[in-house]
């Protein structure tokens, strides 16, 4: 039972897919590094992060890709997507082009990857009340539809955050064990 062993047990490769500026890179820096961007670019986007968590006393390494804003170019290339056994797949609840364009995202998952990655879809940006576009039950719904777990965020506010990376991370886990 060395140190070796117990620390690499486990590496999840996870995913961040959505349109453009529906907030993929702040959830990540939120999680991650417990930071946000008000006025982020693509310039913070970084190849991918690593994430010990712990899930049933079991050290567990997510590692999350972010797609440093090539997905305005619809170049999302399948490199991205190999070897993922989970995704977030992230809307604007204040824009809802972005929740139009979640069934293509879907598409270019399956496309590219397993059918049974595990997928969560992310509504971000919950503190924009004022803006929303996207009602909690359509976003429901949807993930109802599509056999997908469901969350409303707010990389801003800190909310749900922690909780739809878990989400993902703990059934992966319980799949495999
Ligand atoms: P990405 O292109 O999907 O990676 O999106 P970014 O993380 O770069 O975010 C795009 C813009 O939305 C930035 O100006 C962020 O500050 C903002 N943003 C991200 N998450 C939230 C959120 O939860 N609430 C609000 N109000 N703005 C957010
Ligand atoms: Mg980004």
């Amino acid at each position: 039972y060395s140190e070796e062993e117990k620390t690499e047990d486990y590496l999840f490769k996870i995913v961040l897919i959505g349109d453009s500026a529906v907030g993929k890179s702040n959830l990540l820096a939120r999680f991650a590094r417990d930071e946000f961007y008000p006025n982020s670019k693509s310039t913070i986007g970084v190849e991918f992060q690593t994430q010990k968590m712990d899930i049933n006393g079991k050290e567990i390494k997510a590692q999350i890709w972010d797609t440093a804003g090539q997905e305005r170019f619809r170049a999302v290339t399948s490199a991205y997507y190999r070897g993922a056994v989970g995704a977030l797949l992230v809307y604007d609840i204040s824009r809802r082009q972005t929740f139009d364009s979640i069934g293509r995202w879907l598409n270019e998952l399956h496309t590219h990857s397993d059918m049974n990655v595990v997928t969560i879809l992310v509504g971000n940006k919950s503190d924009l009340k004022e803006a929303r576009e996207v009602t909690t039950a359509e976003g429901k719904a949807l993930a109802e539809a599509q056999g997908l777990f469901f969350m409303e965020t707010s990389a801003l506010d800190s909310l749900n955050v922690t909780a739809a990376f878990q989400t993902v991370v703990k059934e992966i886990y319980n799949i495999l064990s």
